[in-house]
């Protein structure tokens, strides 16, 4: 979305990617909550939605579950893309607007001089140099972009989402809804999930806070979770990874710099979900690489746009998410069972995360209480 924007402002955008094709080794369970929010952002192709789902189940440590048919009042339900295609098709739009791409060529160390970023990288194995006056960061969790500009993105491990993830065939999955696990047996800190892909697949997942998580941990959480719901599943295809939940970080530029999605720990802190904001934030920095640039000033202050409109589109939400994600770590399986379980007979169509939280606490407000979280609901 970067390379795309940067493009369709006149710039000459180059793309690198260190993995031999765009869409390949995705490590994401690929669900959208809200397919408008995709509509706004992007020329959607067909071949990039896996599948529609029109509700969510949330199942309690005590096995009560609920269901929330998000679909019922409106066209509100969400996607399960094929990340494949759609991130090759994202980078195609990059391409029609001009951008270039290289494919396995992979950024190796970035020098500032006289103005200019010096880009080393490794194009299949050769040496490139490339300069340019301006650097977007999208290179995920991990991100070295940030490391070589002197931006600091270590996360506490309470601020990381260590996921494993299968792909899993199994005829007897809901293809309808997204089912949502929660409990410390299950996911300490965090949550299990099916999301349904069609044709009788789902990625089927577990996230566990990174403090309470050790080595192979979730992994062997989501093989005892397999065994416990789908033992008839068969695995296809294993994807380990984090997120970061950390809520927004306090700058994202440096002169010639920009970073966006993973990189600028934009996913949200609640679900770990990224896809949209790393597209928003994309978009954003693309748009403000264009004026820098042709403005003649790359330096910090003149970036400033984009952290500005960051503040805006993003950051809000994902500072009140990890208010959310706070209280949600304070909750014992019992406090999740009283929650899940005050939903029922509940209206519950056309629900967004807001007026869900908002529905359980008003049902719940002695729990409020006892968390020390009067003004939750405001800060949501
Ligand atoms: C298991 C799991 C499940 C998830 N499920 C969901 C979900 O259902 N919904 C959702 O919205 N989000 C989900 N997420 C989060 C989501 O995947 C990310 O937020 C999103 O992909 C971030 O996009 P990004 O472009 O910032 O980073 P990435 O998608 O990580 O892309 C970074 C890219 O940079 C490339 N790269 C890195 N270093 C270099 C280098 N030195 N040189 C060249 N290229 C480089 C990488 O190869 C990669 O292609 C999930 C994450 C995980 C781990």
């Amino acid at each position: 979305m970067a390379a795309k924007a940067a493009a369709e402002s006149g710039l000459n955008a180059l793309l690198l990617e260190k993995r031999q094709e765009i869409g390949e080794a995705i490590r994401c369970a690929e669900g959208i909550s809200f397919r408008s929010e995709l509509y706004e952002l992007v020329r959607v192709q067909p071949d990039w939605i896996s599948s529609e789902v029109h509700g969510v189940r949330m199942h309690s440590p005590n096995n009560d579950s609920v269901s929330i048919d998000v679909n019922s009042k409106g066209e509100c339900g969400g996607y399960i893309l094929e990340r494949k295609c759609f991130d090759r098709g994202l980078a195609l739009q990059a391409a029609r607007a001009g951008a270039r791409i290289l494919v396995k060529t992979r950024a190796t160390g970035l020098v500032r001089k006289d103005g200019m970023w010096r880009i080393a990288a490794s194009c299949g194995g050769h040496p490139l140099q490339i300069e340019a006056p301006l650097v977007i960061g999208a290179d995920g969790i991990e991100s070295k972009t940030a490391r070589w500009a002197g931006i600091d993105t270590r996360l506490k491990l309470e601020d990381i989402m260590v996921c494993a993830q299968f792909l899993v065939a199994d005829e007897g999955i809901d293809q309808d809804c997204c089912e949502f696990f929660f409990g410390n047996r299950i996911a300490p800190g965090g949550y299990a999930w099916i999301f349904p892909k069609g044709r009788g697949l789902a990625n089927v997942g577990i996230g566990i806070q990174g403090s309470q998580s050790g080595p192979g941990k979730a992994l062997s959480l989501l093989e005892r979770f397999m065994q416990d719901k789908m033992p008839r599943g068969r695995m296809l295809q294993m994807v380990t990874g984090g997120i970061p939940t950390s809520g927004p970080m306090s700058s994202t530029t440096s002169d010639g710099i920009m970073l966006v999605g993973d990189a600028a720990h934009q996913s949200d802190p609640l679900t770990g979900g990224g896809i949209i904001n790393a597209m928003r934030a994309g978009i954003l920095a693309g748009e403000t690489a264009g004026k820098a640039v042709h403005s003649g000033d790359v330096s910090r202050a003149s970036l400033k746009g984009y952290e500005d409109r960051c503040k805006i589109a993003i950051d809000k939400q994902l500072k009140r998410r990890y208010h959310a994600k706070n209280l949600f770590l304070k909750l014992a399986d019992e406090d999740l069972n009283n929650l899940i379980g005050s939903l029922h007979g509940k209206d519950l169509t056309s629900m967004n995360t807001r007026s869900l939280m908002s529905v359980l606490f008003k049902q719940n407000p002695r729990m409020l209480w006892r968390l020390g979280v009067s003004n939750l609901i405001e800060r949501l």
